[in-house]
């Protein structure tokens, strides 16, 4: 399979951050052409639009709609966040874009300011991503240094500055209002929508709040044309995405891959299920998804609109593929114990429900489950959805629907024998 590297371009370079590296592959070719033309900031948009870019984040919003909710001149200052912060589980495709080629995303993160009329970003990084921050840092001076960043850029009256913030470790901070909190100082808590960032965001001004995927896709967006991207993916989901394989696969790693891609050729990408073993179940798009069987993936694509189709989503694109030596109660435990650790507390329903439902697998996985425990479940999961700020709520509600809707059995199996129906075990580790 061919694959047009859209984010990933710089891998192969022996010093894939220095801005020498981004030239030598047409880097800020995009950003001096928009500055030399005077590019009417609606055409960029027009091109966005045309290509089909949806936030790589997770939510999959337009980004070229997105965008345009920012162009009315404002009298309050505009703002760009790039989120950085990547603590979805099995999502690890950010950390190689700000590790390995963090001038795509300056180049990305400076495009949008232009279009939007910003003239500050930050980009917020997760506080693990220390490596990463260092590597920014450095872009940034070497791009300032080089007239690509700061007051006048390249000549023109454009002025333009990124500022890196590490966070402080929460999951939650990667909800975008929260970290609109976060910067504002405070504990990151996701905020009331609407208002929306766009009308109420950083310090209640216009902001968008962008993945960083998502702006290090728009340089090459520019300069190859919006309907060469688009073309890379799919009618509805143009492009190329970056998945983050882990579980049980020859080859966990991180694979640029156009959208539309069959799983079993990514699969294939990644040599395949551990030897002998077949393939049980995908969460396709971050601990957050639906579960989906194995049999059902191998006969379905890697885009937007066929992961929705079988009732699960794309998200963050953190693929974990599990195969049939998987206990499907102690992968639940595992990620519910994920949850009910991270709820910031505000909402009742997420704060109790998280560590309620952990609690309940927990019991099942230790031999001590009792007959109702997985209608309980479903009663409890079924009354967070739609009922909290965030969509936190979704994400450990969708989980024990999904897993429970595919293998009730093991369930059922574990409660009544006090041991996994798939290892036999009956004190698995969750
Ligand atoms: Fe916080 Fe959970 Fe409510 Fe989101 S859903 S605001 S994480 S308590």
């Amino acid at each position: 399979m061919e694959i047009n590297s859209v984010c990933l371009r710089t891998l192969e370079f022996a010093d894939p951050c220095a801005l020498a590296t981004y030239e030598k592959i047409g880097g800020y070719t995009a950003l001096r052409e928009i500055l030399t033309k005077k590019t009417d900031p609606a055409d960029i948009i027009e091109q966005i639009k045309i290509s089909g870019l949806r936030g790589r984040g997770g939510a999959g919003f337009a980004t070229g709609l997105k965008w345009s909710f920012m162009t009315k001149p404002s009298k309050d200052t505009k703002y760009l966040v790039c989120n950085s912060d990547e603590g979805e589980p099995g999502t690890c495709k950010d950390t190689l874009i700000l590790t390995k080629n963090p001038h795509q995303l300056i180049e990305g993160m400076a495009i949008a300011a232009y279009v939007m009329g910003v003239e500050v970003a930050y980009n917020y990084l997760r506080g693990e991503f220390i490596e990463h921050y260092n590597c920014c840092e450095q872009a940034i001076s070497e791009a300032k240094e080089a007239g690509l960043l700061g007051m006048n850029i390249l000549g023109s009256d454009f002025n333009f500055d990124i500022f890196n913030i590490l966070g402080a470790g929460s999951y939650i901070v990667g909800e975008e209002t929260a970290m609109l909190e976060s910067l504002e100082g405070k504990r990151a808590m996701p905020r009331f929508k609407p208002p929306f960032p766009a009308i109420h965001g950083l310090y209640g001004c216009p902001t968008t709040v962008n993945n960083t995927e998502t702006l290090a896709s728009i340089p090459v967006i520019l300069t190859q044309g919006g309907k060469w991207f688009a073309d890379l993916g799919t009618e509805k989901s143009g492009g190329t995405k970056i998945f983050c394989v882990s579980g049980h696969v020859e080859n966990p790693g991180v694979y640029e891959i156009p959208l539309g891609t069959p799983f079993v050729d990514l699969l294939k990408l990644c040599g395949g299920m551990r030897t002998g073993q077949t393939c049980k179940a995908v969460i396709p798009g971050g601990s957050s998804m639906k579960i989906i069987p194995g049999d059902t993936m191998l006969s379905s694509n890697m885009d937007y609109e066929s992961m929705t189709a079988l009732g699960s989503g794309l998200g963050s694109g953190g693929v974990i593929v599990m195969d049939d030596t998987t206990c499907m109660v102690a992968a639940l435990a595992n990620i519910l114990h994920f949850y009910a650790e991270e709820s910031c507390g505000q909402c009742s329903p997420c704060r109790e429900g998280s560590g309620w439902v952990a609690t309940i697998v927990h019991d099942i996985l230790h031999g001590h489950g009792k007959d109702g425990d997985v209608a309980k479940l479903i009663d409890l999961a079924s009354n967070v959805e739609g009922r909290t700020i965030c969509a936190f709520g979704e994400a450990f509600a969708w989980p024990i629907l999904s897993f429970i809707a595919n293998f009730k059995d093991e369930f059922d199996y574990f409660i009544k024998n006090g041991r996994s129906m798939v290892t036999g075990d009956s004190k698995v580790i969750g």
